[in-house]
């Protein structure tokens, strides 16, 4: 997408561009083709609309309270405000100008645990997901006046970027089918090749966050197949910087994709907040407090993290489920992939059946369901891994004693996650899909359904260091590489690491845009 987005714009510079893509021309978009479509904006018209007060101060002090930023971060840092203060007009507009539309309701993720977090909605979910606004992307690209002067190379993978006299002059690579040898020149060159999640689940492993200890033994693959870092090692090649490589943005209920594309590939659930999180002996996860969907994704990886087999399990039932789980993802969420709004509006008034029933029926690896609990439990300790057992007396209690809790009625509500319960309710954007304090056992909402969850590998939130330009700086002094430039995951969405050590949600999408644009326009001039 950074790339198309760069393309794009150089065109509209007037400049000639070649666009070259390791991947086959049917999945030209790259993972925004396969995402949900949420991008992260502010002051927008869909908030002013809904009397949502925003502001590029309120949004660049919440940027600042997850990222977490360290001395040091002084690209990240500024390429942070930049997009707080031209979101706007560098994303939204930009998308609107290519027809992409977005739901009425503004969703609200990433509000904050105990600190901030987005203090207002900002997650813009596109009407027809992250596929419609790469057909988008690609239906303008297309039909650009300058279109005469693009080129597209598929199917050719880069390896080595060419230098002399510490300029960048041309690529070299070469084709994935024939193995051909291909060589580039050019004035300018845009890195636009992902994040180094994906490829190669080692390479993550090498570069793990070291205060959250060894990585799991099961990690799901959420990212690019070509994510395998090759030009970040090109870039470094020729001297250019590569920060923060060890920051990744990870989500903690992955469950095997059923394609099985390859080893441990992913599927990323939105899990319920209805649900009760448990680890695999059963106990209740707390952290300190329950687990709180939607508050912070970095806290609740790590809470799944310091678990006994650092994986877990979400118990709930039916009802929940065809009320609030969701995949993260264009292919499962028929009803926005295909831009239904019936169907939309069954889902909403009467929960998406069919989802759930697909997911029971396409991952029976992780998922089990019952008609009563003991049976449950025993369908769990069957899947639980490394020895692990449950303690199912424990685990009776903690969901008896929970849905005691709910039948006394709100004024008795002391449990942490019943109260955030009522409070995702009080705005209606989540009033839609979170049930009314639904008790688990209750027979008429069964069966009764347990999902193991693993961590899934999604994005990188480091990566090539560049300045306010898109320009590539060297590791050794800081000083530009001239005519290399680098954006969206690559260049860690901007300075080699936008986000700091996390994310608002929907800043990936909105990441690769600024950057593509910012590089454009940076070149055209
Ligand atoms: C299921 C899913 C849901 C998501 N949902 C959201 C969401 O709702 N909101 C959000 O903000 N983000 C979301 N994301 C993240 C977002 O989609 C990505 O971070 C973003 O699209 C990355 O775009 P990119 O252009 O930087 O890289 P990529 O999409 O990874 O593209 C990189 C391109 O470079 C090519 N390439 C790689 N190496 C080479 C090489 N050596 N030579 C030649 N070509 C190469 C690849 O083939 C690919 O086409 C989601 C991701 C997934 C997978």
């Amino acid at each position: 997408m950074a790339g198309i987005v760069t393309a794009h714009e150089l065109l509209s510079s007037g400049r000639h561009v070649l666009l070259i893509d390791k991947d086959k021309e049917e999945n030209f978009g790259g993972l925004a083709k396969q995402s949900f479509g949420g991008v992260h904006m502010i002051d927008t018209p869909h908030q002013r609309r809904l009397r949502i007060k925003d502001s590029p101060e309120l949004a660049w002090r919440d940027w600042q309270s997850v990222a977490d930023y360290q001395p040091g971060d002084d690209w990240p840092r500024r390429w942070g405000r930049l997009y707080c203060e031209n979101s706007r007009e560098y994303i939204f507009e930009f998308l609107n100008s290519k027809q992409v539309k977005f739901l009425p309701l503004v969703n609200w993720a990433e509000r904050g645990i105990y600190g901030p977090g987005n203090t207002v909605p900002r997650w813009h979910i596109t009407w027809g997901t992250g596929f419609e606004i790469i057909d988008r992307l690609l239906q303008a690209l297309h039909a650009h006046p300058q279109r005469a002067n693009l080129e597209l190379l598929f199917d050719t993978e880069i390896s080595v970027i060419e230098t002399a006299n510490g300029r960048a002059t041309g690529l070299r690579g070469k084709n994935m089918g024939s193995g051909e040898q291909i060589n580039v020149s050019a004035e300018h060159i845009v890195i636009a090749s992902g994040g180094i999640c994906g490829g190669d689940l080692r390479r993550l492993r090498a570069n793990w966050y070291k205060p959250w200890g060894q990585p799991p033994k099961k990690l799901l693959n959420g990212a690019h197949d070509y994510g395998d870092g090759m030009l970040h090692d090109g870039v470094a090649a020729v001297g250019g910087a590569l920060t923060h490589l060890d920051l990744h943005w990870h989500y903690a209920a992955g469950v095997h994709h059923p394609a099985k594309r390859r080893p441990d590939d992913g599927l990323s659930l939105v899990p319920p907040r209805s649900a009760l999180w448990f680890n695999a002996r059963g106990e209740r996860i707390m952290n300190p407090g329950p687990m709180p969907v939607y508050g912070d994704t970095r806290h609740l990886v790590e809470s799944v993290l310091r678990q006994p087999g650092q994986y877990s399990w979400q118990v709930m039932n039916w009802k929940i489920a065809i009320r609030e789980l969701a995949v993260s993802g264009c292919d499962y969420m028929h009803a926005f992939r295909f831009k239904n709004r019936s169907e939309l509006l069954r889902n909403v008034l009467f929960g998406n059946k069919a989802l759930v029933q697909r997911l029971i029926r396409e991952c029976p690896e992780d998922i089990v369901v019952a008609d009563t609990l003991e049976e449950l439990m025993e369908r769990m300790d069957e899947k639980n891994l490394y020895g692990l057992r449950l303690d199912r007396a424990q685990m009776e209690a903690t969901i008896r004693h929970w849905d005691e809790m709910i039948a006394r009625g709100p004024a008795f509500y002391n449990d942490d996650q019943l109260r955030r319960i009522a409070n995702f309710r009080a705005y209606r954007g989540d009033r839609v899909r979170t049930c009314n304090f639904q008790a688990i056992l209750n027979p008429k909402a069964g069966p009764l359904i347990a999902i193991r969850e693993f961590i899934l590998a999604r994005k990188s939130l480091g990566g090539i260091q560049t300045d306010l330009q898109c320009r590539v700086l060297r590791a050794a002094d800081e000083q530009r590489i001239p005519g290399l430039y680098a954006v969206g995951e690559a260049a860690g969405f901007g300075g080699g690491g936008i986000h700091g050590k996390g994310s608002l949600e929907g800043t990936f999408l909105g990441g690769c845009i600024l950057t593509g644009r910012v590089a454009g326009q940076s070149i055209g001039k």
